[in-house]
């Protein structure tokens, strides 16, 4: 069982990061992930009081904030238009309705969980974090970088044009995924993002990818197999290394299939 002696309410984001420089202190998000730990919190730095949770939207990006639930993400509406629901679909799985209330993006991103559907899907688009002290950095590269005591104020994913498509499978319902791919498009740039292998996602970019409207099932076939052969999976007990990697190339196949709106014979 997780206990808290002490919740602090930060005033300020300059606040919630002193704060934060002391391991006796934690942020917290939805705290839906953490109250499943094991452990005893000295203080919890609660975030909830910086107006971080809405997601604000201009011609060139979505500037999402921390707080901002996962419900809030999968619902809104210039997300839903501008990627036609690839992070609705993304989103919508996990867990149930009062579960993705409760939970935020910034815990989501923070956590740079192997299971992330979140994780998977946003770093196939043109996406950045913002944190307090660290500034804005590039998602895939926030990704490789160990978790530290700064604050992940916003994410923010750009509007540059990218087509994307997000596939998922899970042994049961509100199940872990076994696999997460995420497939977009910008002219023949391909970017593809695996997941839940059970390691963390990853991307590679092809800027060459030959890929457009009208390729062949066999060119894009070709291309799944390349993208799939850049990741690692691993075994656990939910699937075995060997059917992850089978079912990377479907689902890398599939997107780009829909992307393209089909494929030639
Ligand atoms: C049973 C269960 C099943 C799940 N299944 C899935 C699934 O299938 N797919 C999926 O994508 N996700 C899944 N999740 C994860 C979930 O979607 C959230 O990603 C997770 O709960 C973290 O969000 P949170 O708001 O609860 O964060 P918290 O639990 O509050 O925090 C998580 C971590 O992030 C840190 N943190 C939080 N906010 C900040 C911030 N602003 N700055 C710095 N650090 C911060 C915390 O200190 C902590 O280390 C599941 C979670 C649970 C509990």
């Amino acid at each position: 069982m997780v206990s808290i002696e002490k919740i602090v309410r930060a005033s300020s984001l300059e606040e919630a990061y002193e704060l934060n420089q002391d391991r006796k202190r934690v942020v917290i998000g939805g705290f839906m992930w953490m109250k499943m730990g094991n452990r005893n919190i000295a203080e919890a730095i609660d975030l909830s009081g910086l107006g971080l949770d809405t997601i604000e939207e201009t011609g060139e990006e979505f500037r999402i904030g921390c707080m901002c639930s996962l419900r809030s993400l999968e619902l809104h509406e210039g997300i839903n238009r501008e990627f036609k629901g690839f992070i609705r679909e993304a989103v919508h799985r996990i867990i149930g309705v009062q579960f993705r209330n409760g939970a935020t993006v910034g815990g989501s991103i923070y956590g740079r969980y192997g299971f992330s559907d979140v994780l998977t899907s946003l770093l196939a688009l043109d996406t950045h974090v913002e944190l307090y002290k660290g500034g804005i950095v590039p998602l895939k590269e926030f990704v490789q970088v160990k978790p530290d005591t700064d604050i992940l104020v916003s994410v923010i994913i750009k509007k540059d044009g990218r087509k994307a498509s997000y596939k998922s499978q899970r042994n049961t319902k509100t199940d872990f995924p076994v696999i997460t791919a995420a497939v977009a498009m910008k002219g023949s740039t391909v970017y593809v993002s695996v997941g839940a292998r059970p390691s963390k996602a990853g991307l590679v970019e092809s800027n060459d990818s030959g890929l457009a409207a009208g390729s062949s099932a066999e060119e894009i076939l070709k291309f799944s197999e390349w993208a799939r052969d850049q990741f690692t999976y691993g075994s656990d007990m939910r699937a075995g290394g060997d059917y992850r990697k089978h079912l990377a190339s479907v689902y890398i196949r599939r997107g780009i299939t829909e992307l393209l709106g089909g494929e030639k014979a």
